[in-house]
C-alpha cells in the first residue's frame, strides 16, 4: 500500500498527447524516467531530483525527433524476427555486438538499419553519458540521462523486437498502442512500481542485448493472449469508441483491454519495474565508471541554452508535418 501511495505522487506531468508507435507512450516514458531517479544511490539522488522535471518532460524528446531527424526512427527498435533466431546469442550466429562488426555482417549500414539498432544505440549512448559525467558538464549530463532512459524503456517493449510491431501481419493492427499505452494509463495506479537501488552493470553492452532478449520472449504472449480473447468476444465488444480531444477514436474497448491485461498476467508491470531499475543502472554504471564524480560540486540545473535548446526541439517536432517516418512507423 505504502509503494502504491508513494507512485501516486508521481503521477503529475506523466500524461502527454496519445502517440501512436512511440514506445511506453509519453506517459510510460515520463513515469519511467521519473522512477529510475528513486533506484539511484545517495551520491547521485539529490542531482538527479532536482533535475525530476527536467528528465521527466524529455523523456520522450527521442520519439519526437523521429519526424524531425531522418536517422532517428531505427535507433527505437530491433527487428529480432528478421534475423532469425539465434539473433539473439552472443556467439557463433548471433548479432556481433560491437557496431561495425554488425555492419560488415549484413552488408552495410542501410540493411542494418532497415531492423532497428536499438541494443547498439544504448550501448553508444552507455559511453557518452560516461564521458560527460567525466566531464562534469551539467548539460550533457541531464541530456544523455533523459535521452538514454528512452532507449533503454523501448529495448524493454516485446514489440519494438519485431517486424510485426503492431500486428499488421497477423490482423491485430492496434496491439503496438493497446499494450504500452493502454494498459499502462488504465492500470498503473495499481501498479507496484518501486524497485530498490539500482544495480552496478558489469557488461553494459550485454544488459541491453538481455533487455531485447527478454522483451522478444514475452513477445508470444502478447500476440497469443489477444488472439484468443478476440476468438471469445464479439467484435462490438472488442472494440469501443472513445474521445481523444477533438476526435473520436475507434479502439479497443474497456472490456477487452481490461480481460487482456488479466491474461498477460501482470506482464505489463513486470516490464515497467524492469525497464526502471534498468535505466537506473544504466545511469548509475556510466557515474561509476565516469570515477564517481562529486555531483554536488557542479552546476546544478541545465543552463537556460540548453532549456531553450530542449524547447526548440519539442516545437520543430510540434511543426514537423505529419508525414509517414520509416521504421515501426504506424
Ligand atoms: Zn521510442
Amino acid at each position: 500500500m505504502k509503494n502504491r501511495y508513494c507512485w501516486l505522487l508521481l503521477l503529475p506531468l506523466l500524461f502527454g498527447p496519445a502517440s501512436p508507435a512511440c514506445a511506453w507512450g509519453f506517459y510510460g516514458h515520463r513515469l519511467l524516467n521519473r522512477l529510475a531517479v528513486y533506484t539511484l544511490p545517495p551520491e547521485m539522488l539529490p542531482f538527479f531530483k532536482a533535475n525530476i522535471d527536467y528528465l521527466t518532460t524529455n523523456a520522450t524528446r527521442p520519439d519526437s525527433r523521429r519526424t524531425v531527424v531522418p536517422t532517428e526512427a531505427p535507433r527505437h527498435f530491433l527487428d529480432v524476427d528478421a534475423y532469425g533466431d539465434s539473433a539473439l546469442t552472443r556467439h557463433g550466429r548471433g548479432l556481433p555486438r560491437a557496431y561495425a562488426d554488425a555492419v560488415a555482417l549484413v552488408g552495410g549500414e542501410d540493411s542494418l538499419l532497415r531492423h532497428g539498432i536499438v541494443p547498439w544505440q544504448v550501448a553508444r549512448m552507455k559511453g557518452q553519458l560516461t564521458a560527460a559525467f567525466k566531464e562534469r558538464d551539467t548539460d550533457r549530463i541531464l541530456h544523455l540521462a533523459a535521452d538514454l532512459g528512452h532507449y533503454v524503456a523501448d529495448a524493454c517493449v516485446p514489440l519494438h523486437t519485431t517486424r510485426n510491431y503492431n500486428g499488421q501481419l497477423t490482423n491485430q493492427r492496434g496491439i503496438h498502442a493497446l499494450w504500452e499505452s493502454r494498459l499502462p494509463e488504465l492500470n498503473g495506479t495499481s501498479y507496484d512500481l518501486l524497485t530498490g537501488q539500482a544495480p552496478y552493470l558489469d557488461n553494459p553492452t550485454e544488459a541491453a542485448w538481455l533487455a531485447v532478449e527478454r522483451a522478444h520472449a514475452a513477445l508470444d504472449s502478447v500476440f497469443t493472449m489477444e488472439r484468443q480473447l478476440t476468438a471469445e468476444l464479439s467484435e462490438d465488444r472488442k472494440y469501443g469508441y472513445e474521445q481523444r480531444g477533438r476526435q473520436t477514436i475507434r479502439t479497443y474497448s474497456r472490456e477487452f483491454s481490461q480481460a487482456y491485461h488479466q491474461r498477460l498476467n501482470g506482464q505489463v508491470e513486470r516490464q515497467l519495474r524492469y525497464a526502471a531499475r534498468l535505466i537506473g543502472a544504466f545511469w548509475y554504471t556510466c557515474w561509476v565508471d565516469a570515477g564517481q564524480p562529486d555531483l554536488s560540486q557542479q552546476r546544478q540545473q541545465p543552463s537556460t541554452a540548453e532549456e531553450l535548446a530542449s524547447e526548440r526541439e519539442r516545437q520543430a517536432a510540434v511543426a514537423a508535418p505529419a508525414a509517414a517516418i520509416p521504421g515501426h512507423d504506424e
